[in-house]
């Protein structure tokens, strides 16, 4: 091999926030706190409290590779230790605290986090399960001497004090860019949740691929808000990104209600956002109810869940938002693809380019992706046939955390790996990918799939609908069919029957949901996606009309 004669410099997390302090030290990031009040400051002061938190961090012991946990919102001390765990050579482990307890404290067990920091929302939280981890050497409060909750907890540490007597004379240590930075577990909707390791290099490297024009077109003159918590997967790569791009970052805390958002968009004119559907549909219908618009905002990216068309339009047609439709995995870290037209596009109609972007979307650089039927055989990409989708990537794991899950990866003829996402998808001659469904929840109605996502999306067109779930009813007939279920809006009135004819002429007949129910509300998972696991239990004994 003849080597190339570059300089030998490993892709460190920590040359984010060095880079974002030299080039871009007055940027500012703001926050809404917990305790009340926004938090302003630059980059130039978050690199500095982050040595500082990494002194500290030393002080307490906590070693190369050793896992620090979090359980909190989106904020200016969440970013430092971002920064200043990974920075020192530790692994930062986000948790989600919208889990049940229990699930919390096998996560931050296994995990074996030797500290873990939270928000003042979660002391209660914490408080209940400082007895249940007993591997947990101290509870740092985010917050200053004033606000310290009155918790017993072992050790009960306070965020300020714990960095005050450090001046932040640290130089961040040349690590290996394969060494372990962050640690995100799955939400574990089936069987306990998989811990996903992500590299300093994959972290890096997510940033760049996050970063482009066709990704969420980040630069020094993007004002950055992650609705999209840092407990999500890493907020998709966004407390990297804006840094690495010197991008304004606003943080909203715990306020992820639509007054809330919409106050923070227009006081930092924000002006690209990220999020899940949920959080969107409180957002649009607040600002409808109280005929406000968005000023600045010009790109909000919706992934998670499907994004509904409707949604893509609403924020089209009522703010100029331009919503992009995006998918991903917490083993993808997370970004995969995202639905954003090509130039070719440009001389297509307003209608044929919003059916582009009502798709999942298109890959971006690092990931690639095919589909394959039952056999494993590759499927054409045609728009039509649909198979399972495997992914292979820089930034995607090659296993889980302690070996969890066995091997997960399978070789193709080339003897390259492919991780299964769990997906069905289609993928036109475009690359535009779609996906249908989980596999688990595709329901099968005589040897054909019906695309629960499709019926989902109709639904939620119509305007007496707020939610709706599709899930599949056993069937002496046909194996499985459709189940509507639905949530309707605040005082709209919507029969079965109105509903059902509101499908017809959008559907082949065969796809029509047999039942219709009606529910005050739907299962979430801790990340905002329906929790079908749930339904299926709840309508295990539905009977329907057509059985
Ligand atoms: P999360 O932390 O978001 O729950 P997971 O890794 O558990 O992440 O979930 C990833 C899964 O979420 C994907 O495999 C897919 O099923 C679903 N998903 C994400 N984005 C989309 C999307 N745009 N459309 C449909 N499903 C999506």
């Amino acid at each position: 091999m003849l080597r190339g004669i570059m300089m030998d410099q490993q892709l460190l997390v920590s040359s984010l926030i060095v880079h974002a302090a030299r080039a871009h030290g007055d940027t500012e990031i703001v926050s809404r706190t917990v305790e009340g009040g926004m938090h302003r400051y630059t980059y130039a002061d978050a690199e500095l409290r982050s040595r500082r938190l990494a002194q500290a961090l030393a002080k307490l012991g906590v070693g190369e590779g050793e896992r620090v946990g979090t359980l909190a919102w989106n904020g200016y001390r969440h970013f430092e230790i971002y920064y200043a765990v990974s920075g020192s050579g530790a692994v930062v482990h986000t948790v989600n605290p919208r889990l049940f307890p229990e699930q919390i404290a096998w996560i931050i067990n296994h995990a074996d986090d030797q500290y873990v920091f939270f928000d003042l929302t979660f002391a209660a939280l914490v408080e209940g399960l400082a007895a249940h981890c007993k591997g947990v050497k101290g509870w740092v409060a985010m917050t200053d001497r004033a606000h310290m909750p009155s918790i017993k907890v072992p050790n009960l540490l306070c965020y300020e004090e714990l960095i005050e007597p450090h001046k932040g004379d640290y130089a961040w240590p040349e690590l290996d860019e394969w060494s372990a930075a962050g640690l995100c577990y799955t939400s574990g909707t089936t069987g306990n949740p998989k811990g996903v390791l992500y590299s300093h290099r994959s972290t890096v490297l997510h940033a760049y691929n996050a970063s482009l024009p066709d990704s969420l077109n980040c630069s020094a003159a993007t004002t950055i808000l992650p609705v999209v918590p840092m407990f999500h997967v890493n907020a998709w790569g966004i407390p990297y990104l804006a840094p690495m791009n010197g991008a304004k970052l606003v943080f909203p805390g715990a306020g992820l209600d639509g007054k809330s958002l919409h106050e923070l968009f227009e006081g930092e004119k924000v002006t690209t956002t990220a999020g899940v559907p949920t959080v969107w549909l409180g957002l649009l219908n607040y600002l409808r109810d109280n005929k406000l618009k968005l000023s600045t905002l010009k790109t909000a990216i919706v992934g998670g869940s499907a994004c509904p068309p409707s949604m893509i339009a609403d924020f089209e047609k009522e703010h100029g938002v331009d919503c992009v439709h995006a998918w991903g995995m917490t083993e993808m870290s997370p970004l995969g693809t995202l639905a954003r037209i090509k130039g070719k596009h440009l001389a297509s109609t307003h209608d044929e380019r919003f059916a582009l972007r009502c798709k999942t979307g298109r890959i971006i650089y690092g990931v690639d992706m095919k589909i394959v039927d039952g056999e494993g055989r590759e499927l054409p990409h045609d728009g039509k046939a649909f198979g399972d989708l495997l992914v292979r990537g820089y930034c995607v794991t090659a296993g889980y955390f302690r070996g969890e899950g066995g091997n997960v990866l399978e070789k193709d003829e080339h003897g390259r790996n492919w991780f299964r996402t769990g997906d069905v998808a289609t993928i036109d001659p475009d690359g535009y990918m779609q996906i249908t469904d989980r596999s688990k929840d595709v329901i099968k109605s005589g040897g054909e799939w019906i695309s629960s996502i499709d019926l989902e999306n109709i639904a939620v067109s119509h305007p007496a609908v707020a939610e709706a779930a599709v899930i599949g009813i056993a069937h002496p007939k046909w194996d499985e069919r459709p189940l509507l279920i639905v949530v309707k809006k605040p005082d709209a009135t919507l029969t079965r029957e109105e509903l059902l004819k509101f499908y017809e002429g959008k559907i082949a007949k065969w796809w029509m949901p047999d039942d219709v129910a009606f529910v005050d509300q739907l299962p979430h998972t801790a990340t905002g996606k329906l929790l079908k696991t749930k339904l299926r239990t709840d309508f295990k004994g539905h009977k329907l009309p057509t059985a």
